[in-house]
């Protein structure tokens, strides 16, 4: 993304540096994010959108200079195939879950996606990666019922565009209220939870909303899989969002959820990596959601 952008490689180093230095890396098994298959893209965008960003990524390769496509997202040589690796995560994961050779899995991962609408980029997102994941789990692998949980601190327009209305999908999410990109107040579709939370909110008055308002209709929908665009940007530490969440509060959401997962579907489990830019904060609090998925 350019010098000086919140949207760095150092996210990812953090959370690796954290997994090494609490010994969870020699517990999880780590794959490498393979490409993502251009077919797969298109259950979530339109096929105009990809080939148009093919072409605009690959001539921003071939130049070898960066270029904005909006104020916050900046493409740079190598952001054609980061997007392919991080939405290829994203499948390749829901694949492995659903043969059943892992458990659950999170796909640390960037660019993350859950602002990318099905027809334009934004908010530093290139590819919907849970929302193309989603969307394999649905109409490749044959599930009738998934759920997408969104925790970031930031609505997941992005997301809420392209499943508003597709009612094999239930999306819950809290995210600040006003805040980057000042939508979600009012839902799209009967199947959206939004919550928006005003800043400076208590972080147990987020757990009470939680429970009263996702849960319910979590336990109603029984999803046969539970995707979460984990964004750890609600932290106390993190300066893109005014919540208080601490690693304490990730760890109860991840344990409510894996809850509802374990009861309906067979624990299956797919997260991936949305905002989350103060690194220390980052690297703990992704250390407390693997420990809840992980068992440890
Ligand atoms: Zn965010």
């Amino acid at each position: 993304m350019g010098r000086g952008h919140p949207e760095c490689p150092e996210r990812l180093d953090a959370i690796h540096d954290h997994l090494l230095a609490t010994g969870l890396n020699a517990i999880l098994e780590q794959r490498e994010a393979p490409l993502v298959d251009l077919a797969e893209v298109a259950l979530a965008h339109s096929s105009n959108y990809v080939n148009e960003l093919k072409d605009l990524l690959d001539q921003v390769a071939a130049s070898g200079e960066s270029r904005a496509l909006d104020p916050d997202t900046i493409a740079g040589p190598g952001t054609w195939r980061a997007a392919q690796r991080a939405a290829g995560a994203a499948v390749a994961a829901t694949d492995a879950v659903i043969d059943g050779d892992v458990d659950n899995a999170f796909c640390s991962v960037r660019p993350p996606g859950h602002h990318a609408t099905r027809d334009e980029t934004m908010g530093f997102c290139f590819f919907n990666n849970v929302a193309i994941a989603a969307r394999h789990a649905l109409d490749v692998r044959g599930l009738e019922r998934v759920a997408i949980v969104d925790f970031d601190v930031h609505h997941g327009n992005g997301t809420e565009d392209i499943v508003a209305g597709d009612e094999r999908i239930l999306m819950v999410s809290f995210f600040q209220d006003p805040l980057y990109p000042y939508s979600g107040g009012v839902p799209k579709g009967a199947n959206m939870v939004n919550l928006p939370i005003p800043p400076y909110t208590r972080s147990g008055e987020i757990r009470d909303m939680i429970e009263a308002q996702w849960m319910p209709r979590l336990e109603a929908f029984k999803p046969q899989m539970v995707f979460i665009s984990a964004g750890f940007d609600a932290h106390r530490e993190d300066e893109l969002g005014q919540l208080s969440l601490v690693e304490a509060d990730y760890e109860w959401i991840t344990r409510r959820v894996k809850d509802v997962a374990d009861r309906h579907a067979r624990g299956r489990i797919v997260s991936c990596l949305e905002g989350g830019y103060a690194l220390s904060a980052l690297g703990r609090s992704v250390a407390a959601h693997l420990r809840v998925l992980a068992d440890v």
